[in-house]
Formats: C-alpha cells, structure tokens, sequence
C-alpha cells in the first residue's frame, strides 16, 4: 500500500493562508479516512485547554478515547522557558497535575490510563532551568520539542530570506542541532515532532527534497540512538502542510537501521476534532519499520506498550 498522503502532495503554487489550506488537508483526510484510528493502546501526546494554543477539554477526549477503544493518553500540555513564547507561565504545575490526576481517577474503572505528561519547548540557552525544573516537577512522562520562536529563522517573516542562498543542509541546521541538543540533554523521554521544521519551510522547501536528503537525519537519529531517547511518530503533521507524519515513515525505519529502539506514537491533537486523527497512520510507519512495542513511562523507568497485531501498513 502507497503511503502516500490521500491527498498528494503540497503545492509549491499554493499561496493560501497556512490556517486555510491546513483545514482543507485534515477534512480531505477525514474523507479518506484518517479519522478512523480505532483499537489502539496508546496516544502519547494530547494538549488541552490548559496549553495557550488548544482548547480541547480533557474530558472530551476520554469519551472518544472509550468510543474509540484508545486503551491509555499521555496529557502532555505545554510548558515553555523563553519569556516571549505563549505557554511561558501559562498554566500552573498544580492546576495541570489536578486536571489530570482527578481525570485518571475518573476514568479508571472504565478502563482507560491517563497519564500525567508534559511537552516541554527545549532551547539549549534554557537547558539548565529545564533541569532544575524536571527535578523540581516530576511528571508520568516529558516530550522535549524544539518549536518555532519569535526569532527563529523558520518563521513567516523570515524563512522566505532566511532559505535564499542556502543549501538544503545550512536550511535545516538550526533546527536540527537544536534537536540534537535536546536529545544529548538526556532530559527528556522522547523528542517530540523531530522534523516539525519542514511545517514552515513548506513551499521554499518541500517534504519530498528532505526525503530526498535523508543523510540529513542520521545525525539527529544518532543522537537519539546514543542517549537513548525515544523517537515520536507524530500524526499532526498528516493534517497540516506537510501531509505526512513528523517524521515520514522512511525516517522511522531509518532509525530502526541506525540501531533505535525506543519508538512512540502521538496525534499532538490540540482540539476534540483532531483526537487520535492519523495515529493508524503513525502506527503502521512503526510496525512497518519493524517495531514490535512503544516506548513509554508512567512515571518510573521506562515500559514497553505493544503493538496490536495486524495493523494496517
Ligand atoms: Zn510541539
Ligand atoms: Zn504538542
């Protein structure tokens, strides 16, 4: 089976505000059934309205996840250093840990697992209050991402300049040596979205000359390998420009090759509409590259979460 998106691929012409042509990807994807994800034991990574940017309510999700048979979530709201970025002081550790703990309670006995998480935006200028707070604030599990601040190169203003007279492996060096700092950091459970970068440099650059390029990746896979951090699937990527998961399923087995082995899945839905949307998707890049189980921790070392069988590659 293609796996391509059923929707093609973006186009380079397509001049359309990010926000109109990203609806127009997850309803084409609806129709062709990315919004069927059914019986499925895990997603890892889930934002509520307790991050700036969703306004999911926790407890919708649950009843999905019931309907949906999705055996156990991963609540992972934003947490940012940098002053400037929206989920800088957003919410309180208390108010998230309460939201989720008392959900967990709720849904226990109908069978679901919530789990108390967190997405945090790494900059290595901030690694050290990072640290600190990790320690100070135990969670059930920790994404680490490196997202698109103010004064990134990737962002609307800048990435058009910023791409001009650069080769395809200065374009993705910021991004990807920040990946790579947040991995050798050894902070964080998994990266989150690890080639959420090609999201902006959509239409400068397109997914299919990164994918063109994976000689590009092995260093971030490397030092995913080497410390030990999982690597995410993440669906969100199938709905927004991108078309496809962060990273494509041919990164995923890449990884497996260069000696990974720590693999986890998440949907990164920030509204009720996007809950597990596209995560058979991300489920079949990882059965397809090999795997056997997730990665995942709930609060002590690390455990195994594993596939269903016959699932759809
Ligand atoms: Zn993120
Ligand atoms: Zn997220």
């Amino acid at each position: 089976m293609s796996r391509a998106h059923p929707v093609g691929a973006p186009d380079p012409a397509d001049t359309r505000p990010r926000a109109e042509v990203e609806r127009e990807v997850f309803l084409a994807g609806l129709g062709a059934g990315l919004g069927d994800s059914r019986d499925l034991p895990l997603d890892s990574h889930l934002h509520t309205i307790r991050s700036p940017d969703a306004n999911a309510m926790l407890e919708a999700y649950c009843v999905l996840a019931v309907e949906r048979g999705i055996a156990e979530l991963a609540i992972t709201d934003h947490v940012d250093f940098d002053p400037t970025m929206p989920a800088y002081g957003f919410a309180s550790f208390a108010d998230r840990e309460r939201d989720v703990r008392e959900a967990a309670a709720r849904w226990a006995d109908r069978g679901l697992a919530i789990r108390f998480g967190v997405e945090v935006t790494y900059e290595r200028r901030y690694e050290e209050d990072i640290r600190g707070w990790l320690l100070r604030h135990p969670h059930d599990y920790v994404i680490g991402s490196v997202h698109v601040s103010a004064e990134s190169p990737y962002k609307a203003f800048n990435v058009a300049s910023f791409v001009a007279g650069h080769s395809l492996p200065e374009i993705v060096e910021p991004y990807f040596d920040e990946v790579i700092g947040a991995a050798r950091s050894g902070l964080f459970d998994t990266i989150g979205h690890l080639d959420f970068v090609k999201r902006y440099l959509i239409p400068h650059v397109l997914p299919s000359q990164l994918a063109a390029a994976p000689e590009l990746y092995e260093p971030v896979l490397a030092s995913l390998v080497e410390s030990g951090t999982a690597l995410e699937v993440n669906a969100s990527g199938l709905r927004q420009l991108p078309r496809e998961t962060y990273p494509a399923p041919a990164i995923v087995s890449r990884y497996r090759e260069l000696g990974g082995r720590h693999v986890t899945i998440g949907s990164d839905a920030h509204r009720t509409e996007w809950f597990t949307y596209g995560l058979s998707r991300a489920y079949g890049a990882v059965a397809g590259a090999g795997f056997e189980a997730l990665a995942f921790r709930r609060g002590g070392t690390r455990v195994d979460v594993a596939l269903p069988t016959g699932l759809l590659m």
